[in-house]
């Protein structure tokens, strides 16, 4: 399979559509290099007897393919993904960052499949040969959902700019041509594809807003405002100061799309489609959250209880209930997630859909905890990590040994260890990427508001209301 160093390569020649800070870069540029590092670890980690059995997958015509590639074909498929994003996220400090690509091609294998049988249009073909491509080269892909959607009380079709929602503008013989922009696009700058989706629902006024595309990441017309950030450190080094984070802002500055690379083509009569790309995106990534941030709860735990054990409280009562509160979360999300694979149903194109209820509460419940996991984290923390000295103060000649005096907690851990644990803290804290990952925590996969609409869109209340009824002794 291929290896992350001929990924890294690939992507060091592909063409500076990347704008960081007012100034275009190429992809070996060094703010990227912490996110190309974890796709390249996605690819490496084949070789790791303990992910190996959950990265490889048997595929019928090609063999073994890793499985950020695999359309999910089992309930295994989908248990065996969350397992390894929980995994890989341990690993990683973060973000795995290949989930939104695969997310948007599993909802892609159901909605060409019924946009083809209903249009006769020949989406579904293209889409199996664009995915014979994604496996044969295990690409690394992201995806670009979320428009930049202007006055959030209109529809795409009422806004005062119609651009502020993607769309149509141009149908050619041979393709489309697309105008619009996309925000927040995770890892873009180091993918070399890009998949693009509808956001929301579409009603019939809106059927240029119904269109889902692939374009190689420096496609013409294609720029990438970036956005990255990374934990630097001066004296030592260890795996959470390689965490990184890049953020895209994408202009689709009138780019034309081959009719080979279009899945849906914002034609007459296609808005419905549009919007069911749109939700089910939404519920494969909240069904990746599931084990995505179950690892984020254990490292806030693992964080929260090795401070705790360094200050010399770890066995106080209050401490105690704070960490089984995050265990509670980060295990019950997890369940959600497992729930959600083993009540999913297979779709006549032979894709397997996690139940969107468990995806749904399982990332309401990670979402609405994120900030409290971290109100523990700082509460156990107490305020270092708001204060803590530079490193150069730190290993100063003069200074060093006195700080190292007086940052001493327990007196059997040693200084650098209590000074390293706090820059970690540091980070997770009061930095720039902390405060991202936190957002993420939040809004990513959709605002919170968006899992209720979806929650009570699948779940029978007339049930609940009898089952009240009948217990009150209301009769029918
Ligand atoms: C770090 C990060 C990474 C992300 N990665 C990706 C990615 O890789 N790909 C991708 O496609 N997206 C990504 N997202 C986008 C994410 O899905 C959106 O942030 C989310 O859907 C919210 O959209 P928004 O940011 O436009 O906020 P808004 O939609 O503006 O939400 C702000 C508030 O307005 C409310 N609101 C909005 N519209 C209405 C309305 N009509 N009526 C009532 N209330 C309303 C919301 O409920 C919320 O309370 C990412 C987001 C973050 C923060």
């Amino acid at each position: 399979m291929r290896t992350g160093e001929e990924y890294l390569q690939k992507l060091y020649q592909m063409k500076p559509n990347v704008i960081i800070n007012g100034e275009n870069v190429k992809r070996d540029d060094p703010r990227l290099r912490a996110v190309a590092g974890v796709m390249a670890q996605t690819l490496d980690k084949v070789k790791d007897p303990e992910f190996q059995n959950l990265l490889e997958v048997e595929s019928k015509e090609f063999g073994t393919i890793n499985r950020f590639t695999n359309i999910h074909q089992s309930v295994d498929d989908l248990l065996k993904k969350q397992e390894l994003t929980r995994k890989l996220c341990r690993q990683t400090g973060g973000c795995v960052f290949r989930c939104m690509g695969i997310d948007a091609m599993n909802a892609l294998s159901i909605i060409t499949y019924r946009a083809e049988a209903m249009t006769r249009r020949p989406y579904n073909q293209r889409f199996l040969k664009y995915l014979k491509y994604w496996q044969e080269n295990n690409i690394i892909g992201s995806c670009a959902q979320t428009d930049v959607k202007g006055n959030r009380a209109l529809r795409p079709h009422e806004q005062a700019d119609p651009d502020l929602y993607l769309r149509v503008i141009e149908h050619r013989d041979d393709g489309i041509v697309v105008r619009g922009a996309k925000n927040h696009i995770t890892a873009a700058a180091v993918a070399e594809e890009i998949i693009v989706l509808p956001t929301r629902m579409l009603t019939p006024q809106e059927d240029a807003y119904s269109v889902a595309f692939a374009v190689p990441g420096d496609w013409d017309g294609v720029k990438l405002v970036t956005r990255a950030s990374s934990h630097k450190r001066e004296h030592f080094s260890c795996p959470f100061g390689d965490v990184g984070d890049v953020e895209n802002f994408i202009i689709f500055d009138d780019v034309f799309i081959p009719n080979e690379r279009v899945f849906l083509g914002g034609y007459e009569d296609e808005h419905a489609f549009g919007g069911w790309a749109a939700l089910l995106f939404a519920l494969y990534h909240r069904h990746s959250y599931t084990g995505c941030k179950p690892a984020s709860s254990e490292i806030i735990l693992g964080f929260s209880a090795l401070v705790s054990e360094y200050s010399g409280i770890e066995d106080k009562k209050h401490v105690q209930s704070k960490l089984a509160d995050l265990i509670s979360v980060s295990e019950l999300v997890y369940a959600a997630g497992i729930a959600a694979a083993h009540t999913a149903t297979k779709d006549d194109s032979g894709t397997m859909i996690p139940d969107a209820v468990f995806c749904n509460v399982g990332r309401k419940h990670a979402g609405k905890n994120y900030y409290h996991e971290l109100e523990i984290l700082a509460d156990l923390s107490g305020g270092l990590p708001a204060t803590l000295p530079h490193e150069a103060d730190f290993y100063d000649q003069e200074i060093g040994p006195l700080l190292q005096k007086y940052i001493k907690r327990k007196e059997d851990v040693p200084s650098e260890d209590v000074y390293k644990l706090y820059r970690a803290l540091s980070d997770m804290l009061c930095s720039s990427i902390g405060g991202v990952v936190a957002v993420a925590g939040l809004h990513g996969g959709g605002s919170p508001q968006m899992e209720d609409v979806a929650i009570l869109k699948g779940y029978d209340l007339d049930l609940r209301k009898k089952i009240a009824k009948y217990l009150a002794g209301i009769s029918e």
